[in-house]
């Protein structure tokens, strides 16, 4: 499906940086090349260049490097002009660009492009955002097991079995006399049951792989001075607490996100919760409330050499009863007690120090548990809502082919319908406006 216009866009952040890159791409870019560089590139080659403007005089100069479709990341003609990391640079190599005929590209449209040139599929494509926007190691490394296509093979595994069942029943339908043989056969059940615990374990590899991408949202609550930014930095550990901000979640809510064990952690500050008549503060006041309804857990910090206050009981009252509780109890090497973690009246009770780190390690496992996190090691993937909903769909298919008895013609339909859900996925059959639904998430210049 080749596009007809040239798109171009800065790919690196924007700021001050050692390089900068400008990414071109279109159905054939000889004049543009020749306007921006006064010569012919060859492919996959490096070269020190000039940028030049329209006087012929020097916008900049860096390497210029030349891909010729279909051997480029969108699969058409693609150019990357590497020059100094200044935001006025890059800008002005830009509009160099659109001078010469290309418009600015729209966020993921490259992307969008690749796809559309069968270079990677629907879920490979969504590895690539999920990479950018990865914001711990082990995010990072399952986005990157989706771009490499493992999550993809896997969906075509179960297409492929899917497809062969099908033509197996479509093949008796067109023979009736062979039906009651074709039935008798215990396999074609067992085929069935058997797809759907495939399907099964991918779901539950997804389920993971979606805390993973969207990490668990933590309503953090206490007075001050019991110990918060002391926990939160324990738990943040050696890795560097990365605050990203992240398409569909409560953000505005957010204090910080923290990486335990792997999973992004959303730390909800309830501080802000006070009566408050100024407009602007009532607007923060209820997207806190809007996140805490959304929120996975409860934690309530505690000084233990003090225990819980008036305050703390007003506020553990306010939240959600169906959140899973934590009152965590900070400070026991004041104390001749402990590290610790019990159940006391449907509440996580955690005893620990945030100054020595005693107990920590406890409270993140029990917090990790509580989210229904599950050590996997490898194998996860980075699943997304429409993952999960597509594969909970072929799941409801399979079962109701199951079901179907005698009725071939109802079970073919359910493994049609099921094939079709699964498909979905890797992006055979998905509607346009849900390709520019996912794609407009994507950042500029990718
Ligand atoms: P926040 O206001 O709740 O964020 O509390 P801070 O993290 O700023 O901590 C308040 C004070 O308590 C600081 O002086 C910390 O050093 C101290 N503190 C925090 N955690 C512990 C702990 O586990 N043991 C002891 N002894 N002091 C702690």
């Amino acid at each position: 499906m080749a596009a007809k216009d040239t798109i171009a866009a800065i790919a690196t952040a924007h700021g001050r940086s050692g390089i900068g890159v400008v990414r071109v791409s279109g159905p054939a870019l000889d004049v543009l090349i020749e306007a921006i560089i006064g010569r012919p590139l060859s492919p996959r080659r490096a070269v020190r260049a000039r940028f030049l403007d329209r006087e012929g005089g020097t916008i900049d100069e860096g390497i210029a490097l030349y891909f010729a479709a279909p051997r480029s990341y969108t699969g058409e003609d693609v150019l990357e002009l590497h020059g100094h990391g200044s935001p006025v640079i890059m800008q002005l190599l830009l509009t160099r660009c659109i001078e010469v005929g290309a418009r600015i590209a729209e966020p993921g449209e490259f992307t969008k492009r690749a796809f559309l040139n069968d270079k990677l599929d629907l879920a490979q494509a969504e590895g690539v955002a999920d990479l950018i926007d990865s914001t711990t190691v082990e995010a990072a490394r399952c986005a990157m097991r989706s771009l490499q296509g493992e999550f993809s093979e896997r969906i075509h595994d179960l297409v492929r079995a899917l497809t062969e069942l099908r033509m197996r029943v479509e093949a008796t339908l067109d023979f009736p006399e062979e039906e009651i043989d074709f039935l008798a056969q215990p396999d074609v059940k067992g085929h069935i049951e058997q797809m759907r615990r495939k399907l099964e374990t991918v779901l539950l590899a997804s389920r993971q792989g979606r805390l993973l991408r969207e990490g668990m949202h933590i309503v953090l609550a206490g007075q001050p001075n019991v110990g918060k930014s002391s926990l939160l930095n324990r738990m943040a550990g050696e890795e560097l607490a990365i605050v990203t901000e992240i398409a569909g979640t409560t953000r505005d809510a957010v204090r910080e996100t923290i990486d335990i064990g792997g999973i992004p952690a959303h730390i909800i500050d309830t501080a802000g919760l006070h009566d408050s008549v100024d407009p602007v503060e009532r607007i923060g006041i209820a997207r806190t409330w809007t996140a805490i309804e959304n929120a996975d857990l409860v934690v309530l910090l505690m000084d233990s050499t003090r225990g819980e206050t008036d305050s703390d009981r007003a506020i553990f009252s306010r939240l959600p009863q169906r959140l899973p509780r934590f009152r965590v109890m900070n400070k026991i090497d004041l104390l001749p007690r402990a590290a610790s973690v019990e159940s006391v009246d449907g509440a996580t009770v955690v005893w620990l120090s945030a100054k020595t780190g005693a107990g920590v390690e406890a409270l993140q496992n029990a917090l990790l548990k509580a989210v229904g996190w599950r050590e996997q090691g490898e194998g996860l993937f980075m699943a997304r809502a429409r993952h999960l909903q597509a594969l909970e769909k072929t799941c409801g298919h399979l079962r109701a082919a199951g079901d179907h008895g005698r009725a071939l013609e109802l079970l073919a339909e359910e493994l049609r319908l099921a094939q079709e859900a699964l498909a979905t996925i890797t992006g055979e059959f998905t509607a346009d406006d849900l390709l520019g639904e996912i794609f407009s998430r994507f950042c500029i210049g990718k």
